[in-house]
């Protein structure tokens, strides 16, 4: 083990900063596994730390991470120097994005356990470790790559692109795109037109972007160079389209969207010998997929990112056999002999089963001007891709539920300020206990209550917006480069037959909620089973669901055994 010095390194990878008075060599030794791909920049003091992040911050670099020995001073040292928290708080204002890690020894694990506690629900920092007792404590490393992992899908350009798209400007349909990849977990990068790359791309093109085609035009492995019209179509070339599937073939089960019930579903059917066909609208992951962070799903006591969670789930399923097709709305459904038959643009898709998984979309700001700057700066949802477009700037979000905390908290590691902007008085009926701390602990997010969004506008793209006081009715207008809205959301049904029977706010009636006029023999359907024969339905569309990701991939998964038992009912 070498002596620790804080000189400044050669190269300009990202920099795992580690910090720690007494365990500094130990700690660099520990970490050397990773210096071929980040720079390790050891510190003996919070200062000194501190003193480094300016610097790389400074020459353009990123700091990937923070690993802070649970006491960062002897423990005889003054308290506030021991406070490994309070460093963390001054490490943020530098880098909001760097993953935070308290490493302790094995002799003050428990009593430095009890101390930070609190923090780490706070989410004062990201992970509480035991420091390794020897090598390869892959448990401990396991821990280190999730929080490099999940640092770099969200903030660093990934150093091999698997899609490339070219456009001289951030128009609404890049970012579009942008947002869509990343939910696919897919790396891309945006190159201009008169980069060598760009330069590529370009001559490879069969047409004219700047004539009647349009910008971006996108390059990947799946197709020719192309200057697609809609995210759909570049999802459509990409993961291919449902009339590839030969006509004759009928599959045991169709399941409409990939949110999480669509997919455990997917996961049990395809797993239990079920031929089985996906069809999803958007990106594979629903709103799940757009949660930067879901924390309270069982088995990731670090929190896991949505994006992460749908593609694990969508792997899973296509390794038991599930074919999937993205980028296909159903446009209905209808029944042909012995069974169903799933209508896309893209192609049918014949089923004997058919799970209703399309989950629900968010309420509409209905206000002058936001219309016409969706894409450009005002967003439904809280679009990963935007969130990194919204550095230095002054951003709201709307809404008052869990989503939007988890949008507040995430913009807040790329914008200058955060509001959360609430109709009612405060956050704490309607948001988790543990957000609500959350937010009231980070510097760059604020609440404004008893207030609402009257109007929007800018020069091309949000520049500002009109706030009214829900009790004088007073209107203000404010800077906003960004407008996130989470309204609250309703149920995506248009496309259902008539023969689905709803509640009267569109929701899907399965089980003993169905009308008694419906029921067959004077017998209810099976508890996911909705009105239609053979035809179910789970997750955030059936009427009384829970609206979490658990309790959806709870009812995807226990659906399957009701279609088993309906597909091999007795003629
Ligand atoms: C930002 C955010 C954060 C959240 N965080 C948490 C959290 O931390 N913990 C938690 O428990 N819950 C959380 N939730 C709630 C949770 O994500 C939902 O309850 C869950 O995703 C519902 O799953 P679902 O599969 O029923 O529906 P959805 O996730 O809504 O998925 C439905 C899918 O169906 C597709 N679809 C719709 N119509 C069609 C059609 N006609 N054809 C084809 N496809 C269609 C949609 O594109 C979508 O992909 C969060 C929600 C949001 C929005």
């Amino acid at each position: 083990m070498g002596r620790v010095t804080e000189r400044a390194p050669e190269r300009s990878n990202p920099a795992i900063i580690i910090v720690s008075h007494d365990n500094a060599a130990f700690l660099v030794d520990e970490f050397g596994r990773y210096s071929r791909d980040y720079d390790i920049r050891p510190a003996t003091s919070a200062r000194t730390a501190s003193d480094i992040s300016t610097e790389i911050e400074a020459t353009g670099g990123h700091v990937a991470m923070y690993v802070a020995d649970s006491s960062l001073f002897p423990s005889d040292a003054p308290q506030d120097q021991a406070n490994v928290l309070a460093a963390f708080h001054t490490w943020r204002q530098v880098v909001p994005t760097a993953k935070r890690l308290v490493v302790a020894p094995w002799e003050r694990f428990l009593e430095d356990a009890e101390r930070l506690r609190a923090g780490l629900g706070k989410g004062k920092y990201d992970a509480y470790l035991l420091m390794p007792r020897g090598k390869r404590d892959e448990e401990f490393h396991t821990a280190v790559c999730e929080l490099l992992s999940d640092w770099g899908s969200t903030v660093a350009q990934p150093e091999v692109a698997t899609v490339k798209l070219v456009t001289p400007g951030q128009d609404a349909l890049t970012l579009a795109i942008r947002d869509f990849l990343d939910r696919m977990g897919m790396p891309h990068r945006v190159y201009a037109p008169d980069s060598e790359v760009g330069r590529d791309i370009v001559s490879r093109y069969d047409g004219d972007p700047d004539g009647d085609q349009r910008w971006p035009l996108v390059d990947s492995p799946y197709s020719e160079v192309r200057a697609p019209a809609t995210v759909r179509e570049v999802a459509a070339a990409i993961y291919g389209r449902p009339d590839t599937i030969d006509l004759s073939t009928v599959a045991d089960l169709c399941i409409v969207g990939a949110g999480p019930a669509g997919l455990a579903a997917a996961v049990y059917g395809a797993s239990e010998g079920l031929t089985t066909v996906v069809v999803e609208a958007e990106a594979v992951g629903g709103q799940a997929g757009t949660s930067s962070m879901i924390r309270n799903y069982l088995g990731f006591p670090r929190g896991i990112s949505g994006m992460r969670l749908a593609q694990r789930a969508r792997n899973q399923a296509i390794r038991f056999g599930t074919r999937f097709f993205t980028g296909w709305e159903v446009a209905g459904i209808s029944s042909e002999g012995d069974h169903h038959v799933v209508h896309t643009d893209g192609g049918d898709v014949r089923s004997r089963a058919v799970v209703i998984a399309s989950g629900v979309a968010y309420r509409k700001l209905r206000a002058p001007g936001v219309d016409d700057l969706t894409g450009i700066g005002v967003f439904y949802g809280s679009a990963m891709t935007a969130a990194r477009e919204m550095e230095g700037y002054d951003v709201v979000v709307v809404g008052g539920g869990n989503s939007a905390g988890q949008a507040a908290i995430h913009l807040a590691r790329f914008a200058k300020s955060v509001t959360i902007m609430v109709r009612r008085g405060s956050l704490e009926e309607t948001m988790s206990r543990y957000l609500v701390n959350e937010i009231e602990w980070n510097p760059r997010v604020e609440v404004a209550s008893r207030c609402e969004v009257a109007a929007a506008g800018g020069d091309g793209r949000l520049e500002w917006i009109d706030v009214k006081d829900c009790d004088t009715d007073e209107v203000v207008r404010r800077n906003a480069e960004g407008l996130f809205l989470l309204l609250g959301a309703e149920p995506h049904c248009d496309w259902l037959p008539h023969d689905v029977a709803r509640d009267d706010r569109g929701f899907v009636l399965t089980g003993r909620d169905v009308p008694k006029s419906l029921w067959l023999d004077g017998l209810p359907p099976e508890s996911l089973a909705t009105s239609m024969s053979g035809v179910f339905a789970v997750g955030d569309i059936r009427a009384g669901s829970m609206k979490r990701v658990a309790a959806a991939s709870g009812e995807g998964s226990s659906v399957v055994p009701l279609v088993h038992a309906w597909l091999s009912r007795p003629e």
